[in-house]
């Protein structure tokens, strides 16, 4: 099974519900360590994609649907997460661009391109403290599950629980990217938000797969 438009507008419908739902939880994280806006910067960001969805041409395909989520974070969400985020979906964007339906390495070039947008935007790496701790083990899954031949749902599956992992490394982990930075050793015992946003929003991606295959 491939993953077509629907999937791609099922996806980013879905995120804007938990994202929504997890609004709180996002910005109690983001007030232990950061300045407590992660929640509204993702709501408020994914609310206008909401309505930005609606207006897909009948014709489009999952990168163009990946390109207004983009555009729409970049101009709504602010903060560090919007041009982190925003970018992330334009590399995936153009990953696809033009492929009607997204095969299993598709969705593993998708996964790797957002990766390396946010790291080319923020210079972070795995072991900072940020969301990049959640989305590179995120990509080494969906490569991994890739290459043992797995369907596109069980890859989506498989990327989700590597951030899922990610995200809880990041407990542990002094900050040496973002607000938290400023902090030294008080952010150690906490989750770093934007590793817990990208949780919800593979999660997502591969409930939404699963759930039309
Ligand atoms: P702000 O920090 O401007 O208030 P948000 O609270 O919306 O923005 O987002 C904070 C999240 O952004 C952090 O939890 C972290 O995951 C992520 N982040 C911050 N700086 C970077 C960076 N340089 N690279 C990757 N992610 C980052
Ligand atoms: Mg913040």
């Amino acid at each position: 099974m491939s993953l077509g438009i629907d999937w791609a507008r099922a996806w980013i419908l879905r995120s804007a519900d938990v994202i929504a739902e997890n609004r709180t939880t996002l910005t109690t994280l983001d007030r232990e360590i950061g300045d407590g806006d992660h929640g509204e910067n993702m709501d408020r960001g994914f609310a206008a994609v909401r309505a930005k969805v609606d207006g897909l041409a009948d014709d489009a395909v999952p990168g163009d649907a990946l390109k207004i989520v983009a555009t729409t974070l970049i101009s709504t969400v602010g903060g560090a997460a919007g041009p982190l985020y925003g970018t992330a979906y334009l590399k995936a964007a153009g990953a696809v661009a033009g492929q009607t339906e997204l095969d299993g390495a598709a969705l593993v070039s998708l996964l790797t391109a957002a990766r390396d947008g946010i790291v080319l935007r923020g210079k972070a790496e795995v072991g900072d403290k940020t969301m990049i701790d959640a989305w590179t083990p995120a990509v080494d899954a969906a490569a991994a599950a890739l290459a043992e031949g797995r369907s596109e749902p069980e890859i989506l599956a498989a990327a989700a629980e590597g951030a899922a992992r990610g995200s809880e490394s990041t407990d542990a982990l002094v900050a040496h990217k973002g607000r938290a930075s400023y902090l030294g050793e008080r952010a150690v015992g906490h989750r770093d938000p934007g590793s817990v946003s990208t949780v919800l929003l593979l999660q997502a991606a591969a409930d939404v797969a699963a759930d039309a295959s």
